[in-house]
């Protein structure tokens, strides 16, 4: 991609109404603009992180046998009246009429829907387990969103939902989706933990909560000092060690990211979703259900990494692997120097921008820095004559010089190390 015909509006100043560390960022880096309170477009440079974060969790979820559908946005009132939620949820579920008055629901999550669509199509034992999964828009009418895409009102989930014919089976799915989440969340180079969790308004009985350890987090945890185990502090005030190991707390705090829960007959008893069993017996089924938050994740990616200058992508889920920076672009040696490391990085399937743009070095090392791409290659007149480019790592002070030649080997090498 060349820099100069991309829609990246960064702004240098701090935006007044930006509370939190990743909406300053998000905003000042071009990825998101606000259209109404909760309400945020993706610019092309966050759609690119979010979809990459999209990708890696398919990529897991595909692996673990999941299948990907995509439900309806909009669900009639009359489902969510079988399972009692159409209250339960109250104002934060926003509520439509159409043209002939009749009721719909913006559905801020699928229990209803995918369990509707499981009593109608899936009749016999022989068509469990099925673990199906989408990636969806979802809408909750927060009374006060704040804080960017960290609590917003539209905002984009995956989630997955487990059809199984016994608890067994629920256990051994959820096992499953337990180890696949963990997957996600390195894949994406987050440091996290995993907390048991009070499963509120979703119900059923085991459920755990993701949380991306960041400073700025919402929620105070209790972490083992020997071994995994962690807590919400509010949940457990009465522990003062860890019943796993008897070892030490200490307090961190973290972003939830994703929660997974054990539903059990919870939604197919309510909505009589039954299937024929090895005895011919009509069976609810056993249920467990998957979510994860995608562009949540973005923001807490950020808030777990950045620096003053701005935000360091974990290189997985970067805009951009690598950015080519030439001093110069009225410099022919200059600008072919970089416009052939920028072919031959491309044609290594690497990610690569080049900033082409017509503006001072200053500003475009302050840009670099503020979208926090992982790798910067600077081509300057004084490195050229020695037939050497600098490399710089986002996350590192310093830089180092390289041979030209040498440059695409080294990337990758750095790349591969970097994944
Ligand atoms: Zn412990």
């Amino acid at each position: 991609m060349l820099f100069s015909g991309m829609f990246i509006p960064t702004l240098k100043e701090n935006p007044q109404e930006a509370e939190i560390i990743s909406h300053r960022l998000m905003l000042r880096a071009g990825m998101i603009r606000k259209l109404a309170a909760g309400i945020y477009s993706y610019l092309p440079l966050g759609f690119k992180v979010l979809k990459k974060v999209e990708n890696i969790i398919r990529s897991q979820m595909n692996s673990a046998g999941a299948q990907e559908l995509l439900l309806p946005t909009l669900h009639p009132r009359h489902l969510w009246e079988e399972t009692g939620r159409w209250n339960e949820y109250g104002k934060e579920m926003l509520k439509v009429l159409d043209r002939h008055k009749r009721e719909f629901g913006l559905g801020p999550t699928h229990e209803e829907i995918i369990t509707d669509l499981a009593r109608r199509e899936i009749k016999s034992y022989r068509q469990l387990p099925l673990i199906l999964y989408q990636f969806q828009t979802k809408f909750r009418d927060e009374i006060r969103p704040r804080f960017g895409i960290m609590r917003c009102r539209e905002f984009l989930m995956k989630d997955a939902y487990s059809f199984d014919k016994d608890a067994e089976g629920l256990a051994k799915n959820y096992d499953k989706m337990y180890e696949t989440y963990n997957n996600i969340f390195t894949q994406c180079g987050l440091e996290f933990k995993l907390v048991e969790a009070d499963p509120g308004l979703i119900g059923g009985s085991v459920s755990h909560e993701y949380m991306v350890l960041a400073d700025t987090g919402e929620e105070e945890l209790l972490t083992c000092q020997k071994c995994d185990y962690a807590i919400k502090a509010k949940a457990e005030h009465n522990l003062t060690s860890c019943p796993k190991c008897k070892g030490k707390f200490a307090s961190i705090r973290g972003i939830e990211v994703g929660h997974i829960f054990q539903l059990g007959t919870k939604y197919s008893d309510l909505l009589k979703a039954n299937f024929l069993d090895e005895n011919g017996k009509q069976t609810p089924f056993v249920m467990g259900c998957y979510g994860i938050g995608v562009s949540r994740i973005v923001a807490a990616a950020i808030e777990q990494s950045h620096d003053d200058d701005g935000i360091i992508w974990q290189m997985p889920i970067a805009p951009f692997e690598v950015l080519i920076l030439p001093i110069s672009i009225a410099d022919d040696k200059i600008m072919k120097v970089s416009g052939e490391l920028y072919k031959k990085l491309k044609k290594e399937g690497i990610d690569v921008v080049l900033d082409d743009r017509d503006e001072q070095a200053g500003v475009k090392f302050k840009d670099t820095d503020l979208i926090g791409i992982p790798i910067r290659i600077t081509v300057g007149t004084k490195t050229i004559k020695e037939n050497n480019v600098e490399i710089k790592l986002r996350k590192d002070k310093n830089s180092f010089k390289e041979k030209i030649s040498e440059t695409p080997c080294k990337v990758k090498e750095l790349l591969k190390n970097m994944k």
